[in-house]
């Protein structure tokens, strides 16, 4: 017994290992397949203007038609496409659809808030992303204000110098640029010295604790302090109730999103929001 467990601690891959493995591996061939048979979709979550109400901008959030499994969110397969490099390819769809559904409602007379794509890290080793995103944007006819990117400060970990011109390359084209999920992982003032943003997105776990924590509450509103002080909109991100609202709002947030405000919606589901009267949601602004 004591033998055979002292062998399996220098074993490189243990039985679960071994299955783990088999699991991603599957899901890696399946993923190919995803892309091949349009079982890749997006879907749209409203951002809200938290003074005014109206809807200022959507969220661009990949889901996954599994033929098995069923409908897959992010969590299932993301960390599969960054390490098989399908997230490549992936990334490239994501902006070639969002652009392609921008442009088909704009044919149908609605004009959608600016949309904000998610973009791995990742992504900027496989492709040139700012020009993948240029020419999409030339193709489809999409003044560049209505397409922004979503990018993690893990990003900038690497301070690599290209990643960074095609930033400032999106920036002055007038792509919008929102640094996602801030204050968790790797945050670094100096990022937000260093990069062209347009917002900066407050991670949902401060959130969910602002009603309860006087810590959270005063991280967020230095972080929106901050994000003003540098000629950035502050979003507050998994707002899921009216109490949390009031007190983003309190602390100087911009915008919210999150389940109170708006699930991610399907297409049709965005059509029936953004067709006859400008939609608004109530605040209880003064
Ligand atoms: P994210 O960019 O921070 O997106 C926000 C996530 O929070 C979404 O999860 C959204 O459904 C969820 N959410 C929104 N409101 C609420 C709320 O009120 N409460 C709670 N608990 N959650 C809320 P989702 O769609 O599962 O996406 C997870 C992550 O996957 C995203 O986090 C993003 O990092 C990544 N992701 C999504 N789409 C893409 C994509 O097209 N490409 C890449 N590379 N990553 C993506
Ligand atoms: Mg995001
Ligand atoms: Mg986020
Ligand atoms: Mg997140």
């Amino acid at each position: 017994e004591a033998k055979s467990s002292g062998r399996n601690r220098f074993c490189f891959f243990s039985p679960r290992m071994n299955q783990i493995a088999q699991l991603n591996a599957g899901v890696e061939s399946d993923l190919r397949d995803a892309l091949n048979h349009e079982q890749l979709f997006l879907e749209y979550q409203p951002i809200v203007d938290i003074g005014t109400g109206n809807y200022v901008g959507l969220e661009a959030l990949l889901r996954w038609q599994h033929p098995v499994r069923g409908r897959l969110v992010p969590h299932d397969f993301i960390r599969v496409a960054n390490d098989s490099g399908l997230i490549g390819n992936i990334g490239q769809w994501v902006i070639n659809k969002a652009c392609r559904q921008i442009s088909a409602f704009a044919d149908e007379g609605i004009i959608l808030p600016p949309v904000a794509v998610n973009v791995s890290p990742k992504q900027f080793q496989y492709s040139n992303m700012s020009a993948d995103i240029l020419e999409n944007i030339a193709t489809y006819n999409i003044p560049t204000g209505r397409l922004a990117i979503e990018i993690t400060e893990e990003l900038l970990l690497e301070h690599n110098q290209e990643v960074r011109d095609q930033l400032m390359k999106l920036r002055s084209s007038g792509v919008g640029i929102s640094i996602d999920d801030f204050g968790t992982g790797y945050s670094s003032l100096q990022y937000l010295r260093d990069l062209p943003a347009t917002r900066l997105k407050i991670d949902q776990t401060f959130i969910a604790r602002i009603e309860n924590s006087s810590a959270d509450r005063a991280i967020i509103s230095t972080i929106a302090h901050l994000a003003h002080a540098l000629n950035m909109r502050v979003v507050a991100e998994g707002v899921e109730n009216e109490a949390q609202f009031a007190l983003l709002r309190a602390s100087g947030c911009d915008e919210a999103q999150g389940f109170l405000l708006g699930r991610p919606l399907a297409v049709n589901e965005l059509r029936n929001l953004f067709t006859g009267l400008a939609p608004k949601v109530e605040t209880g602004a003064p």
